[in-house]
């Protein structure tokens, strides 16, 4: 049957491919195989012949991202780091990137440590300004690669703009939007030529998985990726691609209460005497805010910030205990995280100090818990954490 829907909170629960025709059966089923007989030599029953190469559970979740993101067709591997491998296997050697200064620290080190091997090179550059980002462009620069809003700062960048740069010099824009989702915000609009994802983190929204998604805008492109797709061979397994469709149906009603916790819990602990700084695109003075809701639906539902200099973060990471202390976001549950320990330990100090990531970052994912009870939690942790002189 025809499904009609024209608002992406539609099209979370019925994009892609719906269902299964061949039982009716309204969830895609889990495809668990490797291989699929043939009729014949290359009589394929149902289009497919090897599940590295294809499989109906992978396709569902790839045409969904792809809808979704308003892209021409989607990829789904096994982490977001493998998205962003894939992504990174359409360069050779003596071609450079140019990157967000403060990108994902897993991106930043298979650029240094595995493509500069491979004669891959990379810029860091300040997207949040186009004029800087610009004059960064040399001869040898195919790509710029971002993130809006970056990894742990929250900074802005100003995606159409910087797309708009990127076309006059021929390079291709690429956009990690692990941070936004497409319900958030849709890069290809904006733009970009590649999305990549994380979707371990807010498509998955559980915690319970590690996947990643590419979504291109033109043939030749698509081309490409499932060529390397299939040659490098890094893809989604069938029964996280299904546990990724599962959580997407619920992407905007989460990222509804994500987001609604986050502009309460921001605003919270901007009002502590305790708290010296606070990072939220949210906040209306907050760097690149503007760009922010222009570009985006609101703000997120992560949140940086440092507490003053008589209270001791390591003691916070501690005392924490509705909200965990660990690596990752965008699960249900609340996590905070010490970037400069764990997301970003790959960046040299020098790099992490020049961009603002200090020792004493705490960066929180706000969960779909009460938001009350989050904020008891904050509070006795930062309590606990004043160092009595
Ligand atoms: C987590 C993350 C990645 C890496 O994804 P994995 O699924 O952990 O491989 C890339 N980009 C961003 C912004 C992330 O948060």
């Amino acid at each position: 049957m025809a499904k009609n829907y024209k608002n992406i909170d539609s099209a979370l629960i019925h994009g892609g491919i719906y269902g299964d025709a061949l039982t009716g059966s309204v969830n895609v089923p889990i495809y668990q195989t490797s291989t699929y007989e043939q009729r014949g030599l290359g009589e394929l029953i149902g289009g497919y012949e090897y599940s590295r190469t294809g499989n109906p559970t992978r396709a569902a979740l790839e045409s969904l991202i792809a809808e979704l993101e308003g892209g021409l067709a989607g990829f789904g591997f096994a982490s977001g780091l493998a998205a962003i491998t894939a992504v990174l296997s359409l360069f050779k050697s003596g071609d450079r990137l140019l990157i967000s200064s403060n990108v994902y620290g897993g991106t930043y080190r298979v650029l240094d440590g595995v493509f500069v091997q491979f004669g891959i090179h990379y810029t860091i550059s300040d997207t949040t300004d186009p004029a800087a980002f610009e004059r960064a462009i040399t001869p040898d620069v195919k790509a710029v690669l971002i993130e809006s809003p970056a990894n742990p700062l929250l900074s802005v960048t100003d995606i159409a703009a910087i797309a708009d740069v990127a076309h006059k010099h021929h390079l291709l824009t690429i956009v990690d939007n692990t941070f936004m989702t497409p319900y958030l915000q849709r890069p290809i609009s904006l733009g970009a030529d590649i999305v990549v994802h994380s979707a371990t983190k807010y498509l998955g929204g559980h915690s319970d998985l590690v996947a990643g998604l590419v979504v291109v805008n033109t043939r030749e492109l698509a081309d490409k990726i499932a060529y390397i797709q299939n040659a490098t061979g890094g893809i989604v397994g069938p029964f996280d691609a299904f546990l990724l469709i599962r959580g997407i149906k619920t992407l905007g009603v989460r990222l509804d209460r994500h987001v609604a916790n986050a502009e309460k819990i921001a605003h919270y602990l901007r009002s502590l005497d305790s708290v010296k700084r606070v990072y939220y695109p949210g906040f209306e003075d907050a760097q690149g805010h503007d760009i922010q809701m222009r570009q985006a639906r609101n703000g997120g539902a992560m949140i940086s910030f440092e507490l003053r200099p008589d209270y001791d973060y390591r003691i916070f990471f501690k005392s924490v205990g509705l909200i965990a202390l660990a690596e990752s976001l965008g699960g249900v549950e609340s996590l905070v995280c010490h970037p400069s320990t764990m997301t970003h330990a790959a960046f040299p100090r020098e790099i992490r100090d020049k961009v603002g990531i200090t020792d004493e970052l705490i960066r929180l994912s706000v969960g779909i818990e009460d938001t009350g009870d989050l904020i008891a939690d904050l509070a006795q942790a930062i309590a606990a954490s004043e160092v009595k002189s």
